[in-house]
């Protein structure tokens, strides 16, 4: 068959396919397998949350919002930031409701990067800000992520990566797909790094309140210098278990926020209306005390599929701080991260992601995630066992 060249663009025919989406179709068409590789939680949202939507789809709520979406939602916003994150933001100019954290993502990166500007990327790292970064003309420059200091950013490896071209530097925490929280003292010295270099900062702080072992969340727009080079970004997909919501935002200076609504003009407008009316109410309540019953319940969850793999033969992991993923290291096995992914689901029917997706730094891994329930967790540990026996790891 002649591929239909005339109708599809260089720059779709360049994007890499993720190979969580190869591993995704393969499960999806197979039958009874275990599936740890999205990064979605079982749990449903709260019932208040669902009937706060119920009650929405009942009122007026059909028709556009304004395009830096409903105001009520952004003032809500606006507390939030202030009650949890310490950061102030007028809710009028420098709050962006967005379809997901993965629209503030494409729009903050179409809005600040020109081509051939460098974007400092965490490796391992959430693909989509390589895809986001390229569709932006950006140039993805990977700083690495240390396994040995709980997949952390050394600022020293950073600042070498610094060159006249870098333009963004990225951060993830508590981050995807390693868990790893950045603690306060090394978010002051990259923010300190930023403001000498004069970098701007898009934080994506998605998983800002899941985490264990009493780690804390620090947004680096609160430290000293940041609040105007910073876009922070948060949702309510993994907070509120609402991931089909599409409902996040972007905070950050006016002189972003407004040319990244002139873009989300082109892309989406604004998300749902009755999903931006629930989430007035999600906003305005504590999310730490709402949610603290799931956090609970993936600190379980995550501590026994460790503990799990980490007795099997060849693989290695240490707890994640936060977020719910495992990041295991299978060099023991012999297998390079996608043989092993693959042997994974064809052998023993699991499904997990194979590092490389996660940029060079992910060779070596496989990312397990622990949203799904205590029972799948169990027959996917049972059976990931078998399939390392089969593999005659000693
Ligand atoms: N950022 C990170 C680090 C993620 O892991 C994800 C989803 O997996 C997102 C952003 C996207 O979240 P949303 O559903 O809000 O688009």
């Amino acid at each position: 068959m002649i591929e239909p060249r005339h109708a599809v663009s260089t720059r779709a025919r360049q994007m890499p396919m993720p190979p969580i989406r190869a591993i995704f179709e393969a499960a999806s068409r197979m039958d009874d397998v275990v599936r740890l590789e999205v990064g979605e939680p079982d749990f449903g949202p709260p019932a208040w949350l669902r009937e706060a939507h119920i009650d929405a789809l009942r009122r007026d709520s059909s028709h556009y919002t304004s395009f830096s979406g409903l105001m009520a939602l952004r003032e809500a916003i606006a507390e939030k930031l202030e009650r949890e994150n310490a950061v102030r933001r007028d809710p009028t100019t420098e709050v962006l409701v967005t379809a997901g954290a993965t629209g503030a993502l494409y729009q903050a990166l179409q809005a600040t990067v020109d081509p051939g500007d460098e974007v400092l990327l965490p490796s391992p790292g959430w693909p989509q800000y390589i895809a986001s970064t390229q569709l932006a003309g950006g140039v993805p420059i990977f700083y690495p992520l240390h396994a040995s200091e709980g997949f952390t950013p050394r600022v020293e490896d950073i600042a070498r990566l610094i060159t006249p071209r870098t333009r963004v530097l990225l951060l993830n925490s508590p981050g995807n797909p390693t868990g790893g929280v950045i603690d306060r003292a090394r978010l002051e010295a990259l923010a300190a790094l930023a403001c000498e270099h004069d970098l701007l900062v898009l934080s994506d702080e998605v998983y800002e309140h899941i985490r264990f072992d009493g780690h804390s969340h620090t947004s680096p727009a609160s430290l000293p210098g940041m609040a105007e080079r910073t876009i922070t970004i948060h949702s309510a997909s993994k907070t509120f278990a609402v991931t089909g919501w599409r409902i996040g935002f972007a905070a950050g200076p006016a002189a972003h926020i407004a040319p990244m609504t002139k873009i989300g003009l082109s892309t989406c407008t604004h998300p749902s209306t009755p999903a931006q009316m629930a989430c007035v109410t999600a906003y305005r309540r504590s999310a730490e005390g709402d949610i603290a019953g799931m956090v609970a319940t993936l600190r379980q969850r995550r501590d026994f599929l460790c503990d799990s793999l980490a007795a099997m033969p060849g693989i290695r992991c240490a707890r994640p701080a936060g977020a719910f993923y495992v990041f295991a290291n299978v060099e023991g096995t012999g297998l390079g991260s996608e043989a092993f992914s693959w042997h994974l689901l064809r052998a023993a029917g699991v499904a997990t992601v194979p590092g490389v997706g996660f940029g060079p730094g992910g060779e070596g891994y496989v990312r397990l995630s622990f949203a799904a329930s205590m029972g799948e967790l169990e027959r996917g540990v049972e059976r990931i066992h078998r399939a390392l026996t089969s593999l005659s790891v000693d």
